[in-house]
């Protein structure tokens, strides 16, 4: 395959027909972008639904390719994954997440972010020490950093999140699970958890509205969620409705293009809530 567009990466991750040429010239333009600066984080904002404000954000991040423009992570994390550069990746994002949550600061805000977590970075021993480092090297509080994995992997990997989980608690950071609801844990698994806060599905969020269903699941995760301390953030709200039935159910954060898209950084301290929202 040759590449000549925007959209051929993208095909390359869905077919899979990557050659050995494309390989080896994708996993040098991807160590070119470490090197070169090319990745960027994104922010989203997450919004404290009773109190109808920003609670913190998420870091999104993004590859500003010099010949293919913006690439999104869906595409180029699995390929960081598969040659080996999601660690060097994933600390690259801790610490930029840390920099910038250290430059708001000085700007007089004080910002929690959250970061994704790749299952490479926690099966390294060294994560917990290299987020302590990243903390104290922008003198930034453990609590104003979130950890996100997703439910299958904390499910899967139960021992290594669980003592990851024990190491970022000490140093007050908190650990999210993500994507919840597709990862089909069961209720005692989801006791057992090492987590202080639950994100539902995207998938359950879109079809709140119509499907009874989809509606009974969120109201027995936040239930459950609750029952056991966690917070419950809904990922992926993009209309009014769905907000109106998140509130009505008690979820306690909302995240989505209702509110907000992914933003650059230099957006964010100029975002305000809309009153309309
Ligand atoms: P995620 O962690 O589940 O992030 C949510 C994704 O949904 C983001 O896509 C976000 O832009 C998108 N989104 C937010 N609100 C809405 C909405 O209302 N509607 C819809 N349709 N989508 C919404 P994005 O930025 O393309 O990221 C995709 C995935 O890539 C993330 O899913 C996460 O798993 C992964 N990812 C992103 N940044 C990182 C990172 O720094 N490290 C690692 N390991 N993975 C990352
Ligand atoms: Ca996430
Ligand atoms: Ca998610
Ligand atoms: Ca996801």
């Amino acid at each position: 395959a040759k590449r000549t567009g925007g959209s051929s990466l993208a095909f390359f991750e869905a077919h899979m027909a990557i050659d050995a040429a494309d390989h080896l010239q994708l996993q040098s333009d991807l160590r070119q972008a470490l090197e070169d600066n090319q990745l960027e984080l994104y922010y989203q904002p997450k919004i404290h639904g009773r109190r109808h404000r920003m609670s913190g954000l998420e870091a999104l991040v993004r590859w500003n390719h010099p010949r293919l423009g913006v690439v999104g992570p869906d595409t180029f994390i699995p390929l960081a994954e598969r040659f080996g550069l999601i660690v060097r990746l994933g600390h690259w994002v801790i610490n930029e997440a840390c920099r910038q949550v250290a430059a708001w600061g000085n700007e007089g805000r004080h910002m929690r972010v959250a970061v994704n977590l790749s299952v490479h970075q926690l099966r390294e021993v060294s994560l917990v020490d290299s987020v302590e480092e990243a903390l104290r090297r922008h003198g930034l509080l453990g609590s104003q950093l979130i950890c996100e994995i997703t439910e299958s992997v904390a499910i899967q990997e139960r021992e290594i999140t669980t003592r990851i989980f024990e190491g970022l608690a000490r140093i007050g950071v908190h650990l999210s699970i993500d994507d919840f609801g597709t990862g089909y844990s069961s209720l005692s698994q989801l006791r057992d958890l090492p987590a202080r806060q639950l994100k539902i599905d995207r998938s359950f969020v879109r079809d709140i509205e119509g499907q009874e269903d989809a509606r009974a699941v969120v109201e027995a995760v936040i239930k459950l969620a609750h029952a056991l301390q966690l917070t419950v953030v809904a990922e992926g709200v993009e209309t009014q409705g769905q907000r109106d039935v998140l509130l009505s159910l008690g979820c306690d954060e909302l995240q989505g293009y209702f509110y907000a898209r992914p933003m650059r950084a230099s957006a964010v301290l100029g975002w305000s809530l809309d009153a309309s929202t």
